[in-house]
């Protein structure tokens, strides 16, 4: 009796673990308030990846209908392209991710991604060749190496380690006096917010999806941890398409191409250097940036002189 009882209770602690993400992946966008029944038209195929193209056709798109939040947006993103998603709070930027993952459907135009519409094929394909690194990573209190392996619940012991390597999470992991195995903490509260980040950069590797959309953490962060995530996200882009909605001027200023999204449009578009010399918009978030972060370095060096 003993001896059953064990796995069911273990089973049913592994389910409510999952189900806690699963409802947590749907809080962090937002859609347990409104929650409108997608369904997979009865003859959906799966999605078929070969080259992670994505392409939005005028897409239009209102949470309700008496406001539309996106008033035709096209753009294309190149298979191995890094694009990065620039624009205000409230520009649309992260209503661009629930589209592509087909949280809601578009009220006009269409999602493509490698020449397939979202709508046409199953929800379980297209979520599942897409990854996703968001602002405020759900820990759960285990080890890190668990953490982790929740990318791909079937990893070996060496590609977790590979992936955690990938993320730029070795120099901190061997600071702890367990490494690897060191406990969390309830949601991940022992980590700071980069390194939380990069926990969630170490499950993406690991599930190697074709797609990664990455929501850059708006929370100010030490030097050596931007720049960790930034050398973990490098290694991410190589090989995948990568959607950034950033706020770092060095996430930006590799990118392929940076989208700036102003009230439901895409105002400007082109690499960094383009939209520097086009000295619009961008140029004008830059130019706010560059004084913030001085002003920032001088009151950090104010407060780290003697
Ligand atoms: P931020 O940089 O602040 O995250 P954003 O550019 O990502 O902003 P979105 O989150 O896409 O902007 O929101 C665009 C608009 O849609 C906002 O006006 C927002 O209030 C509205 N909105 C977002 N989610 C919902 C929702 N679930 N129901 C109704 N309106 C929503």
């Amino acid at each position: 009796m003993m001896q059953i009882f064990i796995p069911l209770n273990f089973l049913g602690f592994v389910y409510r673990e999952m189900k806690g993400a699963l409802a947590n992946i749907e809080k962090m966008f937002s859609i347990l308030d409104v929650k409108p029944a997608i369904e997979d038209v009865p003859s959906a195929a799966n999605l078929d990846v070969q080259q992670g193209g994505i392409e939005f056709r005028d897409v239009h798109f209102g949470y309700g209908a008496d406001r539309e939040i996106l008033k035709g947006v096209s753009f294309r993103v190149a298979p191995r392209e890094k694009v990065a998603i620039v624009g205000a709070s409230g520009a649309g930027k992260s209503t661009l991710f629930k589209l592509l993952f087909r949280f809601y459907d578009v009220t006009g135009g269409s999602i493509l991604v490698d020449g397939q519409d979202v709508r046409e094929v199953s929800q379980d394909s297209l979520r599942g060749a897409i990854g996703v690194v968001p602002q405020d990573t759900v820990l759960f209190n285990q080890s890190i190496h668990e953490n982790v392996r929740y990318g791909r619940v079937d990893a070996s012991d060496e590609d977790v380690a590979d992936a955690i390597r990938h993320a730029q999470l070795d120099d901190f992991i061997r600071q702890l006096p367990e490494g690897a195995n060191t406990v969390v903490g309830e949601r991940g509260l022992k980590l700071s917010g980069g390194e939380k980040q990069r926990v969630a950069i170490a499950r993406a590797i690991l599930k190697h999806p074709p797609i990664m959309v990455f929501d850059e953490a708006t929370s100010s962060l030490d030097s050596h941890s931007e720049q960790g995530i930034l050398r973990a996200l490098q290694e991410i882009s190589q090989e995948q398409t990568t959607l950034v909605i950033a706020h770092r001027l060095s996430t930006v200023v590799d990118a392929d191409q940076i989208l700036v999204m102003d009230q439901g449009r895409v105002v400007e578009q082109g690499n960094h250097r383009q939209l520097i010399e086009a000295d619009g918009h961008y140029a004008a978030l830059w130019r706010m940036q560059q004084q913030e972060r001085a002003r920032e370095q001088g009151a950090e060096s104010v407060t780290s002189s003697p």
